[in-house]
């Protein structure tokens, strides 16, 4: 694990030069915020997105943007929330807001419930939307007093205990604030413990996913398995890559995965708009893989890194369309 120290005591530092989308608007970034008795602070009813950008030799691109946009109204729709855009409005939000602060590396959309409210179903449930733009290093690393935890291979931690909620409680299909507390509480621990990320499993002990990723192994036969989406999120990065999988001729099975075939595995590696495709080193420390890869990063996982950097730079013509070019047109 490596962990990038800042520099202490931090100065201030001058206030973001970004433009946040406000509900029809941009504005200034530290002009957009919430009270603090808000619906969406006290019951963490706030819906989200976050899409990556990335350069290309067109210019900045969003990846996979209708994709990111529509998982954000089923969202809506899966907890009754009242979001009134519709998908052609919230697409140009967010090209609106990529063009208006160069230098983006990702892309977030919230939907929230602004209003002080006393109950859980609000007397206003009038919606805001905002998008925000940034570079996560420069305008949220670098503002934070804290040392940001990085590590490009992860020592996982499999959390036998904690499931994710049933799909009848909270769909793990909607991204809402509230799917993230388990979570949260489950990471902290581990990263206490010297790990870097946690896998919970479902209600069935089958393994789920990881806090805010997918998770894969790659059989002794090369074949790529993943869960399928009754417990996980349906993440995006997750369907692009059992695409170029498939594209590539590389078989792959989605299914029901017990704990122990994680430790039999020839590879294993989340996936996440944040990470692309993360190889996993150890799980509970015990090394992942065989033979030259044991506990390092495996050829599978390298390749299929390697492809998607590819396809999300805009140099993959068959996967061109998963790119939205925000300076044409
Ligand atoms: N699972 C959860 C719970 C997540 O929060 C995320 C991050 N959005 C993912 C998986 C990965 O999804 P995606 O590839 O769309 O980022």
């Amino acid at each position: 694990m490596t962990t990038v120290a800042s520099a202490s005591p931090k100065p201030p530092l001058p206030p973001s030069d970004r433009k946040i989308w406000l509900d029809g608007r941009l504005v200034p970034w530290d002009s957009v915020t919430v009270h603090v008795l808000s619906h969406s602070m006290q019951r963490a009813s706030l819906i989200f997105d976050f899409m990556s950008v990335h350069e290309t030799p067109r210019g900045p691109a969003v990846f996979r943007m209708p994709e990111h946009v529509r998982r954000l109204l089923r969202s809506a729709e899966l907890l009754g929330l009242p979001l009134r855009l519709t998908e052609a409005e919230i697409c140009a939000a967010v090209v609106e807001t990529v063009r208006a602060n160069p230098g983006s590396t990702c892309a977030k959309v919230c939907a929230y419930l602004p209003s002080i409210e006393v109950e859980v179903v609000p007397m206003d449930d009038r919606m805001s939307v905002c998008v925000a733009a940034y570079d996560a290093a420069r305008d949220v690393i670098a503002r934070n007093a804290g040392r940001p935890h990085v590590a490009p291979e992860l020592r996982l931690h499999l959390d036998r205990e904690r499931q994710k909620m049933r799909p009848e409680i909270l769909p793990p299909a909607a991204k809402v604030s509230a799917n993230y507390t388990s979570p949260m509480v489950a990471k902290w621990a581990a990263r206490r413990a010297g790990y870097d990320e946690i896998l919970l499993v479902d209600e069935k002990g089958f393994v789920a996913e990881a806090s805010t990723e997918n998770v894969f192994l790659v059989d002794r036969d090369g074949t790529l398995r993943t869960p399928s989406l009754e417990y996980v999120l349906p993440g995006v990065t997750r369907d692009a890559i059992l695409q170029i999988a498939k594209h590539d001729g590389r078989p792959t099975v989605e299914g029901s995965i017990r704990p122990e075939e994680l430790f039999t595995a020839s590879e294993v590696f989340l996936t996440a708009t944040s990470a692309g495709v993360w190889p996993v080193i150890s799980i509970d420390r015990k090394p992942v893989g065989e033979g030259s890869h044991l506990g390092r990063t495996g050829p599978v996982s390298l390749a299929l890194k390697a492809r998607f950097q590819e396809v999300t730079s805009g140099r993959v013509p068959d996967f061109d369309a998963w790119l939205r070019y925000v300076n044409e047109g």
